[in-house]
């Protein structure tokens, strides 16, 4: 079910508790800023999720509410996930669903990358 991304961060949220360690995960990367896993439900050969160390329930969240160090750690990271998988060329998508309408189902920030196969058109 999309979730409500102007409610208060909920630490309860799955991705939560796999940056706690509650749930297991594919990890793909970590660092001060950061975390990294493959998506249980991969839409493309390469599916991986980025998730700031932070408390932000959607990119709208965390561009407003973040100080610059964790931004400029966050987009480090995610660039660096996909250099370190190769994926620079041939190419890879960045998708950060954000609200209700964007069908963001999980309340944490979270950037999709997508790679592994020629990628359709944006969907609008
Ligand atoms: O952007 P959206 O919120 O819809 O994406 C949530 C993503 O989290 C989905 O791609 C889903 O497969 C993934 N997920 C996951 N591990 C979980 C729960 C959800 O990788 N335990």
């Amino acid at each position: 079910m999309p979730i409500d991304a102007t409610r208060p961060y909920d630490d309860d949220n799955i991705f939560a508790k796999i940056l706690r360690g509650e749930i297991p995960s594919k990890a793909v990367y970590e660092d001060e800023y950061a975390f990294a896993f493959h998506d249980i439900n991969p839409q493309a050969p390469t599916h991986i999720l980025v998730i700031p160390k932070g408390r932000y329930v959607s990119w709208d969240d965390f561009s407003a509410n973040a100080d610059d160090a964790e931004i400029g750690g966050f987009v480090r990271a995610v660039g660096t996930v996909a250099r370190d998988a190769g994926l620079v060329e041939p190419g890879y998508r960045l998708l950060a669903n954000t609200g209700p309408d964007s069908h963001q189902e999980v309340a944490h920030l979270h950037v999709h990358i997508f790679a592994g196969r020629q990628l359709g058109p944006m969907l609008a």
